[in-house]
């Protein structure tokens, strides 16, 4: 059986044993349960999984500078890739507000809910995040995982791997021989990943039961369709138009990758599996993908937007906060700003959904009512996330080609 396979009846398992637990059991028996078999078995796949990332990351991308000597293909490929990011952005808030207007789902007397106890966070300043990307010191980077300035290193670090030339052949081959030990582990821990997503599930469903998802259904309905259209319509329809690929090769080869997001909720610790699946499946050259998807992780969110967009539209509904044109148009703005500045990890999201509310005045306090439902959610705007900058890397790959460039890592 493939692994996908495995992953995707790992899912469904976690789902309907989620849902038991939450029907037969105690709180209490359901939090021993969790706490000693379903969280560590699922912390254990996190760990192991996103151990990875850093340092493959940082090898791959390395590798891939170094191979691409020419500095204009890549400031082509960048430039590209960022406008194809900032582009479906805006996208997918449109078809999260639209979804939100069609399906109204804020009208129902929500207001009676508590909401006390709840203290919404502060969002990080974008312009911080902007100016961050320059590492002032790169082994703290590394150390703490911060994607943007790793990309900044490695890339800078593989330009100067091709310049020097035969000099610092060592240095390469060193980036070679260890990104293949990184990916040869991405392989041991990805025969984890059933046990993993069947844990995660099982207890986020666990947790949460079927009447928390039921008072909440029209708002979850929302953004979970318009994430379907953002990810047939929009990415079926680019692969398909674009990269001239058919969208059914497209998620089928694509599918390890987003069922590991949705078990995992974040595009960083899931990041290995992209990047193989991206890699093996969709033809996408490691020159290509070892820019475009750590860069797309970090920064390239659509399903984030279409939450803080539906959620906006939400909670606006809730609140009888009148929404005009200007406000539609701000929303779009801040909400593009706050899905790039959002971090790669379970709940970012949320915490930056504050910077979209305040920028058209709706009460913080409304992130309480939607908290409880954001971890479902969180699974599946997550593997949203993830596929745009597949598709992006597939699209990239197909123009590169037609340009006639080839991608021969052993070009360097
Ligand atoms: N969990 C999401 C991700 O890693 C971010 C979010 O909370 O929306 O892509």
């Amino acid at each position: 059986m493939s692994l996908t396979k495995k992953i995707i009846i790992a899912l469904i398992a976690g789902l309907v044993v989620g849902l038991s637990l939450n029907a037969f059991l105690s709180e209490d028996a359901f939090s021993n349960i969790d706490y000693y078999v379903l969280s560590p078995i699922g912390d254990i796949f996190l760990r192991a999984i996103s151990m990875l990332v850093v340092p493959l990351v940082f090898f791959s991308l390395v590798l891939g500078a170094a191979s691409m000597s020419d500095v204009k293909k890549l400031g082509r490929i960048g430039g590209f890739t960022m406008g194809f990011y900032l582009l479906t952005t805006p996208i997918a808030l449109g078809i999260g507000i639209g979804v939100a207007y069609l399906l109204q789902p804020g009208t129902e007397g929500l207001m009676q809910q508590d909401m006390e106890g709840y203290e919404p966070n502060e969002a990080p300043p974008v312009m911080e995040t902007l100016i961050n990307i320059i590492p002032s010191n790169p082994v703290e980077a590394l150390a703490s995982g911060e994607m943007l300035q790793i990309i900044v290193f490695a890339l800078l670090i593989g330009f100067g791997i091709a310049m020097l030339g035969e000099k610092t052949k060592g240095l390469l081959d060193l980036a070679r021989q260890a990104n293949d030990v990184m990916i040869w582990l991405v392989k041991i821990v990805m025969l984890l990943a059933p046990f993993g997503a069947f844990a995660l599930i099982a207890s986020a469903i666990g947790e949460l039961g079927w009447n928390a998802l039921e008072s909440m259904f029209m708002y979850m309905l929302a953004i979970v369709l318009a994430l379907f259209i953002q990810m047939l319509v929009v990415y079926g329809g680019i692969v398909f138009f674009w990269g001239k690929k058919s969208p059914l090769w497209f998620f089928k080869g694509f599918m390890p990758a987003m069922a590991v997001a949705f078990s995992t909720s974040s595009s960083s610790a899931t990041l290995p599996v992209t990047m193989k699946s991206a890699e093996e499946n969709l033809g996408v050259p490691k020159q290509i993908s070892s820019f475009t998807l750590p860069l797309g992780a970090t920064i390239n969110m659509d399903g984030t937007a279409i939450m803080q967009a539906v959620a906006t539209i939400f909670l606006a509904q809730v609140y009888a906060v009148d929404l005009g044109a200007t406000e539609l148009l701000t929303i779009i703005l801040t909400a593009t700003l706050a899905s790039l500045g959002t971090a790669s990890v379970p709940g970012a999201g949320i915490i930056m959904l504050a910077m979209v509310l305040q920028s058209v005045g709706i009460p913080l306090d409304g992130i309480a009512l939607i908290l409880a439902v954001d971890r479902i959610l969180d699974m599946t705007r997550t593997a949203v996330n993830i596929t745009g900058d597949a598709a992006a890397s597939v699209v990239i790959t197909k123009m590169e080609k037609n340009r006639g460039e080839t991608f021969d890592e052993e070009k360097a």
